[in-house]
């Protein structure tokens, strides 16, 4: 059994859909398990609708429409989807007349792309010819906690998935089933965080213990660097969970974050892969890698950081200072990525500035604060870098002869990166010259 995710823009509209089934339809023998996303852009139509609700303003008719002009294409019948369009319509009035958007509803409303596209796409197949079923991941056993916006699977869920597999889904029918969403114990729907299609996939390749995991996107598998920045970036055959993962959190924009996480507890190789151009091999995530290949795998920057200093003389070889550092900003939710120290100073990243500002009054008590926001977090990706003589030196040298100044750095012992900070008008060129430093 496989797990083949496909993402908005591999069912975007008819062309890519019938592109899907070509590629479903190849691997029939491997008792495929299809994960989907909504349809490009319906995500987002319906988040936007509920915000411009909230202000009484909806149009009801664009995120229909869009979804309609889809099935159409497809030549779904229009009852297939009459019922949720009645629902979203409901829904829609409801948050207008309570002028109120809470979390719960946000995810409510979100649900709905991903149940539309998988009635479409599992309508389609079947009058192709190709016998699929489509289902709300939440009938296959997939509860999850009460946590909005970013809702995880309760413990246990693995084996009520398998025995809803076993209980509802015919053999010989492809189950199309909906990524993204969720639902309580009480019933109320949630998701697990924005393009979370492909954290759906592990999970329930996880559950069902498949041989493989199969993202299914628009780029030839996961790249050395961002090619629309970098036009020479090029394909990574294989690559560590650990180093993928690194790269997902930093910006690398193929893989959600925490996908790999299911994946590497159970040990199922992750493929990514390019629906438009399937023949390509792609790139292959497993415990080992590249067992050929040390060194650097590839360069990905996160964007719109905020660095935030405290400094206090007086702390000046104390102890607790961090602690109390991190404690503050534990306690408003801040996620730190990157920490830099000296004797009076802590530097730290995030992407957070709220939480930081909030955090900002029990600060000020500790020492001097300084909020820097415009600023990207670099990273350098690779296996045992800090062993490999010479890295750091490359990388440097070449932001200096760029003329790119760098404000912090990272390096850890066993790291498998090496992160910088500069500012985001630097980036693109300095991704560039990185790039044709380590790679061309
Ligand atoms: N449709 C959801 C989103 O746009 C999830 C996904 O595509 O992975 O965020
Ligand atoms: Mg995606």
């Amino acid at each position: 059994m496989i797990v083949m995710k496909f993402g908005g823009s591999s069912v975007a509209n008819r062309e890519q859909v019938e592109k899907v089934m070509e590629i479903v339809r190849g691997r029939l023998g491997r008792e495929p398990v299809v994960v989907c996303s909504a349809h490009k852009g319906m995500t987002d139509a319906l988040v936007n609708s509920a915000k411009a609700a909230v202000q009484r303003q909806y149009s009801l008719p664009d995120v229909i429409d869009l979804q309609s002009e889809i099935a159409q294409g497809l030549g779904c019948p229009p009852e297939l989807l009459a019922d949720l369009y009645q629902e979203i319509s409901d829904l829609l009035r409801g948050i207008g007349l309570v002028k109120e958007l809470s979390p719960r509803s946000l995810d409510y409303i979100a649900s709905f792309g991903e149940r539309m596209s998988v009635r479409c796409i599992a309508d389609f197949f079947t009058r192709q010819g190709l016998p699929a079923q489509a289902y709300d991941i939440w009938d296959l056993g997939f509860i999850t906690d009460g946590n909005f916006g970013g809702a995880r699977p309760l413990v246990g869920y693995k084996d009520r998935v398998k025995v809803a597999f076993r209980d509802l889904v015919p053999k010989g029918v492809v189950p199309i089933i909906t990524g993204f969403v969720g639902k309580t114990l009480d019933g109320d729907i949630t998701t697990v965080g924005r393009n979370g299609s492909d954290l759906t996939a592990t999970l329930l390749g996880a559950a069902l213990e498949v041989e493989e995991v199969e993202i299914w996107t628009d780029t030839d598998g996961v790249m050395t660097a961002d090619p629309s920045v970098v036009p020479k970036a090029h394909n990574i055959p294989m690559m560590r969970f650990d180093e993928a993962a690194e790269l997902a959190r930093y910006g690398g924009r193929v893989l959600h974050p925490s996908t790999l996480q299911p994946a590497m507890e159970g040990g199922i190789p992750v493929r990514v892969l390019n629906t438009n151009c399937p023949e390509h091999p792609g790139t292959v995530i497993n415990q080992k890698g590249d067992p050929g290949h040390d060194g650097v795998t590839s360069v990905a920057y996160k964007e719109n950081q905020v660095v935030l200093t405290i400094s206090a003389a007086s702390m000046l070889a104390q102890s607790g200072f961090l602690a109390q550092v991190f404690e503050t900003l534990g306690r408003q939710g801040v996620v730190v990525d990157m920490v830099s120290t000296s004797e009076i100073s802590v530097s730290l990243t995030t992407s957070q500035m709220e939480p930081v500002k909030k955090a900002l009054p029990e600060l000020n008590a500790i020492g001097t604060c300084e909020i820097h926001p415009g600023k990207t977090v670099l990273v350098v990706v690779g296996r045992k870098l800090a062993e490999r003589k010479g890295v750091s030196a490359r990388v440097m040298s070449t932001l200096a002869e760029a003329g790119i100044p760098v404000e912090m750095l990272s390096f850890g012992k066993d790291s498998i990166n090496f992160s910088l900070v500069l500012d985001d008008k630097d980036v693109d060129r300095a991704v560039r010259a990185l790039h044709k430093t380590l790679f061309e």
